[in-house]
């Protein structure tokens, strides 16, 4: 290029920039230089170099051409690209991006995105193009879509599942009764429940664990129950079995308390009814009597008769005792051939009509063993509790009284009023 040619310029520029009143900096010089070198650009190499090296910088970083005046323009350009796209991060983005797009719930998209990941990492550069960014898109929306879809199956059937549950624990736990048919009916609906496809290999396990379960608690149920009914029966045995130990235990406490020879009260017996008569006496004053009896001559029977003969008159003369005796009156053996008896009065004549009575039929019964008969006396001695401070004082002279009997010649009753029979 000629030298005038390029004073020219360099006037044109320098009166151009002081036309618009722009000062001449080594920016505003170089654009306003290369504008007016337009007609001379093809002839002027270092702009013609200046386009070649732009054209080629756009090229390869995929921009559209722009128009570049200046080195200065050119390098701002450079900057600008390696700062937005850092391609060098291209490569790390690539390798990592299955690991950012799968994995899918719903695994049938799997194959359609190794698909397309693989073939980015085979160019690389394609996942700046505007078709793989397309079908980037697609196939996002479509996953999206599908993972929503496996969601809600899943989620309905759960619910079908929980439900299912809550009505077992509705119906089987509350109602006791019928509970192993109503866990044999759920067992069966939750075999027939429809899952969705995408549930299937998640909730079958779950679905055979519910079964099994169910199973479980049907089977324990029926366990118990059967448990409960034996114990049940268990249970009724041991009742009765404790029925007839009371029954036992009642009987021997009565037998304890009665003479096994004469079928009266005994001695023990006599020291409990007798201090019941007397809490009687003490808090209702209700009087009693107490009279000793001792059969007169008895040994004689025994030496004459036998033990046997003895034991027999001494059954007799206790049932005869003991039936003219009225109910709530006491008779007991006190010993040997000597009886008890505690009466309850009003009036003291009931006493001495009791003791008539007594004597009176003692003497005109007979007293039979084998083919021998015998007559019996008695003596005896009465007295009125009544008249003493304290109870022993009245049993002591009530027997006093009976010696006195015996002494006076016996058959006899003696009270201690000094009444006599
Ligand atoms: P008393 O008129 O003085 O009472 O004379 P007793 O012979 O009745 O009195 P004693 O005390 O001398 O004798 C009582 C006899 O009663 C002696 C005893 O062998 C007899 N005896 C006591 N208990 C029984 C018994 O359970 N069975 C028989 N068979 N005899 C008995
Ligand atoms: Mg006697
Ligand atoms: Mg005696």
């Amino acid at each position: 290029m000629q030298t005038e040619n390029l004073l020219d310029i360099v006037k044109a520029t320098l009166r151009t920039l002081q036309k618009q009143n722009i000062s001449a900096t080594p920016n505003h010089y170089a654009k306003e230089f290369s504008r007016q070198a337009a007609k001379w650009r093809d002839k002027i190499g270092e702009l013609k170099e200046l386009d070649t090296l732009s054209s080629e910088v756009f090229t390869a970083h995929h921009i559209k051409n722009k128009k570049i005046d200046t080195y200065y323009e050119l390098t701002k350009e450079l900057i600008k690209l390696s700062k937005v796209k850092k391609l060098s991060n291209l490569d790390y983005f690539v390798s990592s991006l299955e690991e950012l797009i799968s994995p899918s719930i719903d695994h049938k998209i799997d194959e359609k995105i190794k698909k397309i990941v693989n073939q980015i990492k085979d160019s690389p550069d394609d996942i700046l193009e505007k078709r793989t960014i397309d079908k980037l898109k697609i196939i996002s929306k479509e996953r999206i879509e599908q993972d929503r879809q496996v969601i809600k199956d899943k989620t309905s059937d759960i619910v079908k599942l929980t439900q299912l549950m809550a009505k077992y624990f509705d119906r089987s736990l509350i109602q006791s009764g019928n509970s192993l048919q109503e866990i044999n009916k759920i067992k069966k609906e939750l075999d027939e429940l429809e899952l969705s496809s995408t549930s299937r290999r998640e909730l079958l396990l779950l679905q055979n664990k519910l079964i099994d379960t169910i199973y479980e608690l049907g089977h324990n149920l029926k366990s118990s129950q059967e448990e409960l009914i034996e114990n049940q029966s268990k249970f009724a045995t041991m009742q009765d079995h404790i029925e007839k130990l009371q029954q036992d235990l009642h009987n021997v406490k009565k037998q304890n308390n009665i003479d096994f020879l004469t079928g009266v009260l005994n001695r023990r017996a006599y020291d409990v009814e007798i201090e019941k008569l007397e809490n009687q006496y003490q808090i209702f004053n209700n009087k009693y009597a107490i009279i000793f009896i001792d059969i007169d001559n008895f040994k004689i029977i025994n030496d004459n008769h036998g033990h046997e003969c003895g034991d027999t008159i001494l059954k007799t003369f206790a049932n005869l005792l003991n039936a003219l005796t009225r109910e709530g009156d006491i008779i007991v053996r006190y010993g040997g051939e000597e009886f008890v008896s505690i009466i309850i009065y009003d009036d003291i004549e009931e006493v001495k009509k009791y003791a008539y009575r007594i004597k009176k039929i003692i003497e005109e019964n007979n007293f039979i063993y084998k083919d021998l008969k015998f007559k019996i006396t008695f003596s005896a001695g009465v007295a009125y509790r009544e008249k003493y401070d304290c109870y022993h004082t009245a049993v002591n002279n009530a027997d006093d009284l009976m010696y006195k009997a015996k002494k006076a010649g016996r058959e006899k009753i003696m009270f201690d009023d000094g009444f006599e029979i």
